[in-house]
C-alpha cells in the first residue's frame, strides 16, 4: 500500500508469534493442540515481585518516570552486574526500556546508517534482522552448524567482518538453539574482535540464568575487558523472573551510547512502566531462589525432551546449554511421503505436516534462518513434553 512507510516494507511480520496465533485459532477450533512455539516461561512471577508492584501503587509511584529509569533500578542494574558478571558500570551508564527489544531497538536506532554492517550468527532470533532492516542497516549472516552446537567460531566471525561492520549481535544462551559460549568461546571471539576496533558488540544476555549443568554463564565484556568501551550488555527480567508481561528490559553499556537511547526513548515512550520498574528492582534485589528453583524444573525438560527427540526416527537433537528452547534437525526426513501423499520438501512442510497430522505447533527453522531444522520450546509441563514428543515420534515414524 503506498500509504505505508518504505520502512514497514523492509519488515517482516514475526514467524513465531504467527504460530502462536495458529495453535490458538486450531485449539478455539476444537482441535487438540500442544503448542510447543511459546517463547516464555509458563510460571508465575513470583508474589514477592507482584507485591513490590502493588506496594509501588500504593505508595502513589504513578507518575511518569525518569526516562533512563527510576533511580533505585538503575542502581540495581549496576550491583547485578558487579555481583553476578563482575562488571563495572555506573548506575549512569545504564538504561532501564519496555522489554529487552525497546533496549535492541534503540540501541541499533540512535547507531546504525544507511550501509552500516550488523552481524547476526544464524539461527538467529527472528526480530534482530527485522530490527536492522528497519533502522535502514544491512544484516550480514554469519553461518554456524550443528557440529559446531550452532556457536559462531573466530573464523566465520573473521569472515563477517567489513570495514563496513558496525555490530556484532551475539546471543548467549541462545533463542532458538539454547547453544551458550564458554569463556574460552568468548575469548577466542574477542580476540577477532580486538583486530577490529570500528566493531561494537551488541550482547543479548536476556536467558542468563537459564544455563544447565555444570555450565558457568559468561559475558563477553567480563572476559575481554579490552572490549568494554565498545560492548552494550543487554539484559532483562522477563525470561528469569516470569515476568514478560511486564515489560522491564535493560542494558549497561559506554555513557554515549546510553545518553544517545535515552534522547530516543524521551521522544518514545518517555520511559517505562513505573511500577513495573520497582517491581524489577525486587527482582534484582529479592531473594533469588525463584530462579534457582526454575533452572532445576528446564534442566529436567530438557533433558526429557532431547532424549525422547533422538529417539524419533529421522531426527537429531544436540542438548543445548541453556534457555529453553532445542533447535533439532529434520534433514533425514527431507523428501519423506506423510500418509496423505504430500512430500517433506523443507523445515515449514515438516512443521505445517506435523501440526495437520498430531496437533503439535512448533517453529520452523527457516524463521530463524537456518535449517532444516525446528524450534521447540520446552517452556511447558512435563506431562505436555512427553505427549508431544510421543506425538512427534509417531509422525515421524509414519513418513515414508
Ligand atoms: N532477546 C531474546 C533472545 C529473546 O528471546 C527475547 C524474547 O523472546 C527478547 C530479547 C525480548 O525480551 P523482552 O520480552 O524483555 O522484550
Amino acid at each position: 500500500m503506498a500509504f505505508l512507510s518504505d520502512a514497514l516494507s523492509r519488515v517482516k511480520p514475526s514467524a513465531t508469534i504467527a504460530m502462536t496465533q495458529k495453535a490458538r485459532e486450531l485449539k478455539k477450533a476444537g482441535r487438540d493442540i500442544i503448542d510447543l512455539s511459546v517463547g516464555e516461561p509458563d510460571f508465575d512471577t513470583p508474589d514477592n515481585i507482584k507485591n513490590a508492584a502493588i506496594d509501588a501503587i500504593r505508595r502513589g509511584e504513578t507518575n511518569y518516570p525518569p526516562v533512563s529509569g527510576i533511580v533505585p533500578l538503575r542502581e540495581a542494574i549496576a550491583q547485578k552486574f558487579k555481583r553476578e558478571n563482575n562488571l563495572d558500570y555506573t548506575p549512569a551508564q545504564t538504561i532501564v526500556g519496555t522489554g529487552g527489544k525497546q533496549i535492541l531497538f534503540n540501541a541499533l536506532m540512535a547507531t546504525v546508517n544507511a550501509g552500516d554492517e550488523v552481524i547476526i550468527p544464524r539461527p538467529y532470533w527472528v526480530s534482530y534482522p527485522e530490527m536492522v532492516a528497519i533502522c535502514g542497516g544491512t544484516s550480514v549472516f554469519a553461518e554456524t552448524s550443528i557440529a559446531d552446537g550452532f556457536k559462531l567460531t573466530p573464523r566465520a566471525l573473521e569472515k563477517a567482518i567489513t570495514p563496513k561492520t558496525k555490530w556484532l549481535i551475539m546471543n548467549s544462551p541462545s533463542n532458538p538453539s539454547g547453544a551458550a559460549y564458554t569463556e574460552a568461546e568468548l575469548k577466542a571471539l574477542g580476540d577477532v574482535l580486538l583486530k577490529h576496533p570500528q566493531v561494537w558488540i551488541l550482547t543479548d544476555d536476556m536467558y542468563e540464568h537459564l544455563t544447565y549443568g555444570d555450565f558457568v554463564f559468561r559475558t563477553i565484556a567480563e572476559v575481554e575487558p579490552r572490549l568494554y568501551e565498545r560492548t552494550l550488555t543487554m539484559n532483562g527480567v522477563s525470561k528469569a523472573y516470569a515476568m514478560t508481561g511486564w515489560r522491564i528490559g535493560y542494558a549497561a553499556g559506554p555513557l554515549e551510547l546510553i545518553k544517545a537511547m535515552d534522547v530516543l526513548q524521551g521522544q518514545q515512550t518517555s520511559g517505562a512502566c513505573t511500577m513495573a520498574q520497582w517491581a524489577s528492582v525486587e527482582a534484582l534485589n529479592g531473594p533469588q531462589d525463584f530462579v534457582k528453583k526454575n533452572k532445576a524444573i528446564f534442566q529436567g525438560r530438557r533433558d526429557l525432551v532431547v532424549s525422547m527427540l533422538n529417539q524419533a526416527r529421522g531426527i537429531t537433537c544436540p542438548s543445548p546449554e541453556g534457555a529453553f528452547y532445542v533447535y533439532p534437525s529434520c534433514e533425514a526426513l527431507i523428501g519423506k511421503k506423510t500418509r496423505e501423499g504430500a512430500v517433506i520438501d523443507s523445515d515449514k512442510t515438516f512443521c505445517g505436516a506435523l501440526l495437520e497430522a498430531e496437533g503439535v505447533a512448533v517453529v520452523f527453522g527457516g524463521a530463524f534462518g537456518l535449517g532444516p531444522n525446528f524450534r521447540i520450546s520446552y517452556a511447558t509441563s512435563e506431562a505436555n513434553l512427553e505427549e508431544a514428543c510421543t506425538r512427534i515420534q509417531r509422525f515421524t515414524a509414519s513418513l515414508s
